[in-house]
């Protein structure tokens, strides 16, 4: 049967809307494997149809951000090679802790209450599992048949961090924000001390954003930000972008990211009003137009690439070799976004001596850690009251 359906032709692309159901192919090379991730994916689904003699997987991050993800790509790489079932692969390979459904507190799996909220466990409010790591960092990878592991280009340099005070109104605007998420309570001395629950992304995003700049409601009662909005990063991304060029005595091209698409629009705009040599990349622009962005950055018709950080992090080679600077308006929550992004600009072919990242940071916002050190003083603060964290 496999012989019946045998391509002739050397090399077939396949996309992901491919009908490749009985194709046969002598092997298989899957880039960005990663992708190859939940079961149900139709990536996974079409990679799993395409019988073949040889698999293999190409990625940077091929378990993504968490151990958890190593088990699809490699059991579609060897079927059969891990145990059927991923629960007790994970029981074999990872690093696993259980966690409180409510408040995420640490717990032992046979814990019948939560020691943080009290919770009493019952079959349908039991402890969650998350994998923190590899029970025993790279011994899966040395299980494995095959694994071909490229040197690794060197870690960047850190970020620069340029720290800004937002403006009173953006500062009332974050705390709005800020009180819908977090409880302050008396503690036995009578001071006020935060319940920092585990902020949902969107809630921690929705900060970031109000860090950004000044926003305006429209007549919709959606939140934006107005052309003119007045904001303190925008105000310092002028200062970083001028002392690139003095430092390095021309011109300096550089990429701008931001996780907000709509601050990103605001900033080119900005930028272009201010006569600095722009272009907005953002997912609303489609493959013709970024390659014309890409070309008109590389050709030097422009200085500056401003980019949300989701809609530049993945298949754009070549800006490294006329540009050596980042600087971040703000970061994503998905930390992987962010290194991939930053791999646009830092990676082969970049000149890494005049490498430099810089983050622009909001003084007492999420940007500054605000919440983490509250989290810690909250720790601190329970430990001190005799109960555990
Ligand atoms: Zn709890």
């Amino acid at each position: 049967m496999r012989q019946a359906h045998r391509r002739s032709a050397p090399v077939d692309v396949y996309n992901i809307e491919t009908d490749t159901s009985n194709y046969f192919v002598d092997s298989i090379l899957v880039h960005n494997c990663h992708a190859i991730q939940s079961r149900n994916a139709l990536a996974t689904r079409t990679m799993r149809t395409i019988a073949s003699d040889r698999r293999i997987g190409l990625s940077g991050t091929w378990h993504g951000n968490n151990f958890s993800g190593a088990y699809a790509p490699v059991d579609w790489v060897w079927p059969g090679l891990l145990s059927p079932s991923y629960y007790s692969w994970l029981d074999e390979w990872a690093e696993v802790k259980m966690q409180c459904p409510k408040c995420f507190a640490d717990v032992e799996s046979d814990d019948e209450q939560c020691g943080r909220c009290y919770l009493t466990f019952t079959r349908k409010k039991r402890p969650i599992s998350s994998v923190v790591g590899e029970k025993n960092p790279g011994a899966f990878v040395k299980s494995l048949p095959c694994y071909f592991r490229a040197e690794p280009f060197p870690q960047p340099p850190p970020a620069l961090e340029v720290v800004v005070d937002i403006t009173p109104d953006q500062r009332a605007q974050y705390e709005d924000l800020e009180a819908q998420a977090v409880t302050w309570v008396r503690d036995h001395d009578g001071i006020e001390v935060p319940i920092v629950a585990d902020l949902p992304i969107v809630q921690r995003q929705r900060l970031r954003t109000a860090a950004l700049g000044e926003l305006a409601l429209d007549g919709e009662g959606e939140i934006f930000f107005a052309d003119d909005c007045k904001s303190a990063k925008l105000v310092a991304l002028r200062g970083v972008l001028d002392e690139f060029d003095r430092a390095a005595g021309r011109k300096e091209k550089a990429v701008i990211f931001t996780d907000s698409k709509r601050f990103a629009r605001v900033t080119a705009r900005r930028m272009q009003a201010a006569g600095y040599r722009t272009v907005l990349w953002t997912g609303d622009v489609g493959e013709t137009a970024r390659e014309r962005l890409k070309a008109d950055f590389v050709e030097d018709r422009a200085d500056y690439i401003v980019a949300s950080i989701a809609s530049l992090s993945e298949g754009v080679d070549g800006l490294q070799r006329v540009c050596s600077k980042v600087v971040w308006l703000s970061r994503s929550e998905n930390a992987l976004l962010n290194q991939q992004s930053l791999r646009r600009i830092w990676r082969i072919g970049v000149d890494q001596a005049a490498f430099a990242q810089v983050d622009i940071i909001a003084r007492r916002t999420l940007d500054d850690g605000t919440l983490r050190r509250l989290e810690a003083t909250q720790t601190r603060n329970r430990a001190q009251m005799g109960l555990t964290a």
